[in-house]
């Protein structure tokens, strides 16, 4: 009997340690797996997570306002490939900063909104990665074009991606230095021509928009989301590498401590609207 309850004991304890955190990622200002500094704690540590204008959201089509006076989205340069893209693992994503000095973005009701990043949050198809929510489907990825206007006002474009068997040449550059920077802290360089209007899905101007907050801490709020409603799609094995990805350095290497998801929560919309263009 002593023995069965030893075993039980054993099992029970071998079950805790397998459920439980990475040790670094509560050493970090803010985690997505951390026990105490999780998106659950976040609020509490960062008085603006818990602003009322947060993001990501859940969208519901049924219930957005089909407003046909707002424009489509007007990228401008994104045609133009990347000649320099600097890429990192900073600890919560992967992270490519365009070098090249190319004028691209978006124009808003006239005002031009620069890309300064681009960065990717990603699951895998039983825990998926996507922050943003369509009609309660998540997905896989979801990729986030950063802009910044002259007044310091940011625009976000989000691309909702989905698994699917086919490899999708358009990720490829990104693909190939992903295992460059499995690691926090390890950056490299694109070393193939990244076409970043490739990443964006066909017809991409049509879009889901509202105005929410970084979705990683500070939460800063004012942000103006554009989710493009038309979606992309990576091949199983790019996402996989992307699986691969920790939140720590190679020392602390340890299974507990992948990146994947690294997503936030769905936020209250507390009565934002939702607008659809054409
Ligand atoms: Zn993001």
């Amino acid at each position: 009997m002593a023995i069965f309850m030893l075993l039980a004991v054993f099992l029970a304890a071998t079950k805790l340690s397998a459920c439980a955190t990475c040790k670094e990622d509560n050493e970090e200002t803010y985690s997505y797996h951390g026990s105490t500094n999780g998106p659950k704690q976040w609020p509490q540590l960062f008085p603006d997570c818990n602003g009322d204008m947060q993001s990501p959201i859940g969208i519901q089509t049924t219930n957005v306002k089909k407003d046909q006076s707002l424009k489509k989205l007007n990228f401008f340069g994104y045609d133009t490939a990347v000649r320099r893209g600097d890429v990192i693992n900073d600890g919560h994503t992967v992270m490519i900063t365009l070098g090249d000095n190319v004028r691209r973005g978006i124009t808003i009701q006239g005002n031009d909104y620069y890309l300064q990043q681009i960065h990717f949050h990603w699951g895998s198809d039983k825990n998926q990665g996507a922050e943003h929510t369509l009609d309660g489907r998540r997905y896989e990825m979801e990729v986030h074009f950063v802009h910044t206007n002259s007044d310091e006002e940011t625009a976000v474009v989000g691309v909702l991606v989905q698994m699917v068997s086919n490899d999708n040449q358009a990720f490829q550059p990104i693909v190939e230095v992903v295992s460059d920077v499995l690691y926090k802290n390890e950056s490299t360089r694109l070393q193939s021509t990244l076409n970043i209007g490739k990443l964006l899905p066909e017809s991409p101007a049509s879009y889901y928009g509202y105005t929410g907050s970084l979705t990683t801490p500070m939460c800063t709020e004012d942000v103006a989301w554009y989710i493009l409603k038309k979606t992309q799609t990576i091949g199983k094995k790019q996402l996989q590498t992307f699986l691969k990805v920790y939140s720590v350095e190679e020392e602390d290497k340890n299974s507990k401590c992948l990146l994947a998801p690294n997503n936030r929560p769905v936020q209250n919309l507390n009565g934002r609207v939702v607008y659809a263009s054409k």
